[in-house]
């Protein structure tokens, strides 16, 4: 298959817009590789240009060490999936896989042999004598794919390829995909918005922002090593809550001041606050909702990272529920046990699991520990 190495990517349109500046990535054959991102970051740009659908501005593509940039898109042995399948109405599924090869004029038996054996993969067999419109949105889809899988590419890149699915259509597919890029072993690169998709299907995912890569790294590291602010208020559902704590040193003791609660920070973390110079500055405490506790227990074992607030939403979502409260004047999300006995208008106590907590430099806005 295939590795993918993107160096110092940039493609400028012919407006004069930077949609993506720097990209820098290599990719591992069979690697499952997620760009995420707000809307606009650039990560069509970059998957297009993988592709040769989008000149590249400056910088290197090379596939398998070879360069491509002046490759054309049907030489460089990639299948792109796109969110938009445009299946050939009047052909039937078997056509409609078969299509591609018929056009480079491969052997009917060949044809025959990689159109079933895709439909075999894709469990499409019972449906290739229909017309896409008498399938469902996921067959449709599964059609999209084998007309990418038939061509056997050494990489495929898909760009929102479940975004016009209905939720419960999208959780299968996304295990279908799963499956398929283990059946494959094939290098894929996989845009999306969703970050189910991303943190569930991802070997590593490259989030970006105003076209700069923020972070590149594995689903786990993303979520509990966030680089700077943005990736730790973007990763996450409901998302990492900031409050502004004040910082102040005490020979080896270092607080957090956190509203009117003065915070212990944990030995590791306080040892980076004092070696970053942060003494008496006010910096950004990152705490996810599951790490702000209501539990009786968690308050009397950690005495000394307890805030109290009046519940303003209480959400009961089953398995969880999410306590809504203002705090250091900003808005905090607590996710606890669906047991709490705290109601809408409570005032209570919360725990900060402070060794789970983040700090960010206000001004660059990076991870200090
Ligand atoms: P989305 O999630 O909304 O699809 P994206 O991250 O894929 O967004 P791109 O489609 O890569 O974003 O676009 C990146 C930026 O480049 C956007 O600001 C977009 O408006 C701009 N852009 C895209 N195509 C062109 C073009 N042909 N000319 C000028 N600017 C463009």
């Amino acid at each position: 298959m295939a590795s993918i190495s993107l160096k110092n990517i940039n493609k400028v349109y012919p407006n004069g817009f930077h949609a993506v500046k720097d990209f820098n990535l290599d990719i591992e054959d069979k690697e499952f590789i997620i760009f995420v991102g707000p809307s606009g970051c650039g990560k069509s740009t970059t998957l297009r240009m993988v592709a040769g659908l989008e000149d590249i501005s400056s910088g290197d593509l090379l596939i398998d060490g070879k360069r491509m940039n002046d490759v054309e898109p049907k030489d460089r042995d990639i299948a792109m999936v796109f969110q938009n399948y445009a299946l050939y109405p009047h052909m039937t599924v078997y056509d409609n896989m078969a299509f591609g090869l018929k056009l480079r004029k491969l052997p009917k038996a060949e044809i025959d042999q990689k159109v079933r054996e895709a439909a075999k993969i894709l469990d499409l067999e019972g449906l290739l004598d229909r017309k896409p419109k008498a399938l469902s949105g996921g067959q449709r889809q599964r059609v999209a794919m084998g007309r990418a899988i038939v061509r056997n590419p050494k990489v495929f890149l898909m760009d929102e390829p479940l975004s016009n699915l209905d939720a419960k259509l999208r959780v299968q597919m996304r295990i279908e995909i799963s499956k398929l890029h283990e059946k494959l072993g094939a290098t894929i690169i996989y845009v999306t918005h969703d970050q189910t998709e991303a943190m569930t299907l991802g070997t590593r995912i490259v989030v970006m922002k105003d076209g700069v890569v923020q972070q590149i790294d594995t689903p786990h590291n993303l979520y509990n090593k966030p680089q700077n602010l943005f990736v730790a208020g973007f990763i996450g559902s409901p998302q990492m809550n900031f409050m502004d704590a004040k910082i102040a040193v005490n020979g080896e003791t270092v607080t957090a001041q956190v509203g009117d609660a003065n915070i212990t920070v944990p030995a590791g973390k306080a040892k980076a606050l004092i070696e970053g110079g942060y003494d008496g500055k006010t910096v950004v405490l990152g705490i996810r909702p599951e790490d702000i506790h209501d539990s009786q227990m968690f308050i009397e074992a950690s005495p000394n990272s307890v805030i109290e607030a009046k519940i303003r939403v209480y959400e009961l979502l089953g398995a969880e529920v999410f306590l809504y409260f203002d705090y250091a004047g900003t808005q905090v999300t607590a996710r606890v046990d669906p047991r709490t006995t705290a109601k809408q208008g409570d005032h209570i106590k919360f725990a900060l699991d402070m060794e789970h907590a983040h700090f960010f430099d206000k001004e660059t806005e990076l991870v200090i520990t």
